[in-house]
């Protein structure tokens, strides 16, 4: 069953076909019906996302339907269409959303197309919904970018690396955030080929501010699904024959759900970077089933904790043991333990007494355009790192 479901229900079979053909032109699928019994047996049992209503039904009170989903429970977002008169559909919503439902806006009969159209691409935003196809368009089109975001020395403060971080730039919607768009991409193989790409930006970028002489080592992070898909040291290997960049120059960040499968390849490929002198971060520190004592398993070169536990190590008496003993355990396998998300001095405090590493955060720099790092790096190390440290 698809997870676009549009139930429309209207008395005029030519407005709920074209209503019907733009909402499948955005990936849904629909089904019709003039029957509010059928209406209703199909909202429990088919479970539309969407809801096109007409308000103005001969043998139908709208407002009565309204009130008939809303005791139903219906979670579906509910698209009034109406040729009555604006203040009335605005009336529908009201108490729509008084009643606790999802309104998701109005169409005016006669239907515009674009009109409809714009209303489904607003919906799909809301509920997050994007198409593959528009993920491989986007891909090709080169709306994904990167944006860098700095790593220092916990100790000394100075710039030692970058993470890069995808940005997705779309031409009409505007930015769409990878918290979004990663997990979309991670349904369909685009994330294969849009792995390899940010991944050869990265290199690229990595090789431009070397020769700057601003030796930074960049971490990347590798989806989950591409380890099993294709051979990641290959991709390096490639990558960095291609931009004359020294693998020991890269960082690979991978969660722990990746790295803790007995996925004999996965660890192969692991052990292959490792000897190529390719970082291994083993990222999102905590959030996962790990235990510790596994960890020794995996030739992870640094592990990072997720931000959750450091955002509050200061007042947080479990985030600290948990950061305390995983600093421990990773020192004495030779790792280095990266604190991310700090954003305040205090934290950065606090982590350096815990003998955290390497710092990531707001308080030093947010992810930039890797145009404004050369100059973050500067004025950076100008006000915050002493001449002789
Ligand atoms: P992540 O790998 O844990 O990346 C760190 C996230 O924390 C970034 O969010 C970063 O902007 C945010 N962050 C950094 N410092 C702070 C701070 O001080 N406070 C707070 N509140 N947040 C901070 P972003 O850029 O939105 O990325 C979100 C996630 O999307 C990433 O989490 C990563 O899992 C994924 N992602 C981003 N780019 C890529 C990519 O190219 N490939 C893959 N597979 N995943 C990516
Ligand atoms: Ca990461
Ligand atoms: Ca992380």
């Amino acid at each position: 069953m698809s997870s676009n479901r549009l139930l429309i229900i209207d008395d005029e079979p030519e407005v709920a076909a074209v209503i019907g053909r733009v909402a499948r032109g955005s990936g849904y699928d629909t089904i019709v019906t003039t029957d509010i019994d059928d209406f209703l047996n199909r909202v429990r049992t088919w479970q539309p996302t969407v809801i096109a209503l007409d308000l103005g039904m001969p043998d139908l009170d709208g407002l009565q339907v309204l009130g008939l989903l809303a005791d139903e429970g219906c979670a579906a977002r509910i698209l009034i269409v109406s040729g009555r008169d604006h203040d009335a559909m605005s009336n529908a919503v009201a108490l729509g959303l008084q009643r606790g439902l999802l309104m998701a806006g109005i169409l005016q009969k006669p239907l515009r197309l674009e009109e409809l159209r714009i209303a489904f691409r607003e919906i799909f935003e809301e509920a997050g919904l994007i198409s593959k196809s528009d993920l491989a368009e986007a891909l090709h089109a080169g709306q994904f970018t990167l944006e860098y975001q700095p790593k220092v020395d916990i100790q000394t403060l100075r710039p030692i690396g970058v993470e890069a971080l995808a940005r997705w730039h779309h031409p009409t919607r505007g930015p769409i955030g990878p918290d979004t768009f990663i997990p979309l991409l991670e349904q369909s193989n685009v994330i294969l080929d849009f792995t390899r790409s940010m991944f050869d930006m990265a290199v690229a970028q990595a090789r431009a501010w070397q020769t700057q002489g601003l030796p930074l080592q960049t971490a990347v992070n590798i989806s989950g699904r591409c380890w099993g898909a294709f051979d990641v040291a290959e991709l390096v290997v490639d990558s960095c024959a291609a931009h004359q960049v020294d693998p020991s120059l890269l960082v690979l960040e991978l969660t722990e759900t990746v790295a803790m499968v007995n996925e004999p390849r996965t660890l192969a490929t692991m052990k292959r970077l490792a000897q190529m002198g390719v970082g291994l971060s083993l990222d999102d520190f905590g959030t996962g089933y790990s235990s510790l004592s596994q960890l020794h398993k995996l030739p992870f070169s640094e592990i990072k904790i997720d931000r959750s536990f450091v955002a509050d190590c200061d007042r947080n008496d479990e985030s600290r043991i948990i950061i305390e003993s995983v600093t421990d355990m990773a020192h004495a396998l030779g790792q280095k333990v990266v604190a991310e998300g700090i954003e305040s001095d205090h934290v950065l405090k606090h982590l350096a007494r815990l003998r955290c590493d390497v710092a990531q955060g707001y308080y030093f720099g947010r992810p930039m355009p890797a145009r404004e790092i050369s100059q973050w790096a500067h004025h950076w190390t100008e006000t915050w790192c002493s001449a002789e440290a």
